[in-house]
């Protein structure tokens, strides 16, 4: 059983919402997924890390931050791993719909920000598409943050995974192996790194010219990386990291405003 911790937003009543939240607040959403992640790793790796960061960034700044943490999105859009018995996923448009769903209802709170902390790389277009319709349909300001980002998003990559540790590789094993050792075998921990794709100059995950991929296109086990280096020290370290970045871009978050159009209005007369 985990710690409590305050600053949940579900464990509020209704009318505490109403008393305790207010326009300055932010709530915020970690979006997990539940959907293969190689032989290695349990199938709720990307949930069990957004759930976790958030947890622990509201605990430590919650208050400081005046910042509501939303219960986990569990499912998402996890097409690519479609064809894994275990991969549970959201279509685009229920994804879309879904996201709108709850930006309405949290319309009904004080509460003016929504920080969604994405967890699985797949759904980062698809939460930029909602981030902007969240804005323009229901007047929030929406922020899009990531646990972790990808290397075909700008992340980190490592060396001997060659800018290819998308999926399963030594960063999520990593952080696994520090949050919830017991749900990895390393025994099963092996390096599956499509190397034919530096052949292309042009072509690439994250590469100028994209193309539309599923797991097992790149990979005959799901794993898209190296996971065999994996320790819970360098998750620990990475962990670490993680609580202090996501603290820090929060806090930006917080203090977000647009600035005030009035005054270029008066100079235009
Ligand atoms: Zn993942």
């Amino acid at each position: 059983m985990r710690e409590p911790i305050a600053r949940c937003l579900a464990e509020l009543s209704a009318a505490d919402v109403a008393d305790r939240c207010s326009d300055a607040a932010v709530a915020v959403l970690p979006i997990g997924a539940v959907e293969q992640h190689g032989p290695h790793l349990p199938l709720s790796t990307d949930l069990l890390v957004a759930d976790e960061l958030c947890r622990r960034v509201v605990d430590a700044r919650g208050e400081e931050l005046d910042l509501w943490l939303l219960p986990s999105l569990a499912y998402s859009k996890s097409n690519e791993h479609a064809w894994a018995p275990g991969t549970f996923w959201l279509s685009s448009t229920t994804m879309l719909h879904l996201l709108d769903d709850l930006a309405r209802s949290l319309r009904l709170t004080p509460i003016r920000k929504l920080a969604v902390v994405n967890g699985h790389g797949g759904n980062s277009s698809l939460l930029d598409v909602a981030c902007r319709d969240i804005r323009v349909h229901h007047g929030l300001l929406t922020f899009l943050l990531h646990t972790v980002l990808p290397p075909d998003q700008g992340g980190p990559a490592s060396a001997h995974e060659l800018g290819l540790g998308i999926h399963g590789g030594e960063d999520e094993t990593t952080l696994v192996l520090h949050l919830a050792p017991e749900l990895v075998d390393m025994r099963r921990a092996e390096r599956i790194v499509p190397e034919w794709l530096t052949t292309y100059r042009h072509i690439g995950i994250g590469g100028p010219v994209r193309f539309g991929w599923s797991s097992d296109d790149l990979s005959s086990t799901g794993v898209i990386g190296d996971p065999s280096q994996a320790s819970p020290e360098k998750g620990a370290a990475l962990f670490g990291g993680m609580v202090d970045t996501l603290g820090q871009q929060l806090a930006e978050v917080a203090r977000f405003e647009f600035e005030d159009k009035t005054g270029d209005d008066a100079e235009r007369g």
